[in-house]
């Protein structure tokens, strides 16, 4: 499923189940808006859907998608911050309840970040990846003689840590965090294992969910 005749096949399939057949309820999203409860912040990977792997319909999610799914900090330079406007819509305007970054195995722009595969120079990935440079130090660190696979795996763990707390540099996330209103959470989808983890404050781990 790749060519453009093979997606518009696709799209014919999606209208005929979703429009035609009702699974979905569009004439009420349409109607009423979109209500999300959750905001997923999720690779761009091709493998890392977060719709399909949590099994949710057309309303369910407000999505953001960036490489190695990272939240840079709240900062206001005059730049293009096409993350952080997303999250401002999502929590200020739509009142989302949860925010899960989803960081996933495999990560390419890890993977990067880890090598240094990119030319700091010329590269877009190298300079947004220097948003989990903390990571990647910390990882050097306390992992300097380990497998290629298990700093990888720390690496991309310690980055969906560095973008909970870059999260709270944002005024309105922090005060809906600390009123209760809002709450942070990080998930690893292992790709390898099937399995989905979630990081747990009091053991400081990514543990099963
Ligand atoms: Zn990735």
């Amino acid at each position: 499923m790749n060519s453009p005749k093979q997606l518009i096949e696709g799209f014919r399939r999606f209208r005929k189940h979703h429009f035609a057949e009702g699974r979905v309820q569009f004439q009420d999203l349409v109607q009423f808006g979109q209500t999300p409860k959750a905001l997923v912040v999720a690779c761009c990977d091709s493998r890392v859907d977060p719709a399909l792997v949590l099994d949710c319909a057309p309303g369910d999610l407000f999505v953001i998608r960036n490489v190695a799914n990272l939240v840079p900090p709240a900062e206001n330079q005059g730049h293009y911050h096409g993350t952080s406007a997303a999250l401002e819509f999502g929590v200020r305007n739509l009142g989302v309840q949860h925010i899960i970054v989803l960081g996933h195995a495999q990560c390419g722009g890890i993977h990067a970040l880890l090598e240094g595969s990119v030319d700091k120079e010329k590269s877009f990935i190298a300079g947004w990846m220097g948003i989990a440079d903390s990571a990647r130090q910390q990882v050097e660190r306390m992992h300097t003689n380990a497998s290629s696979e298990v700093r990888h795996r720390a690496c991309e763990q310690q980055a969906i840590l560095v973008s909970l707390e870059n999260l709270k540099t944002f005024s309105w996330i922090r005060e809906r965090v600390e009123h209760g209103e809002l709450a942070l959470h990080g998930w690893y989808f292992d790709i390898e294992r099937g399995e989905l983890l979630g990081y747990d404050a009091a053991t400081q781990k990514f543990e099963p969910l």
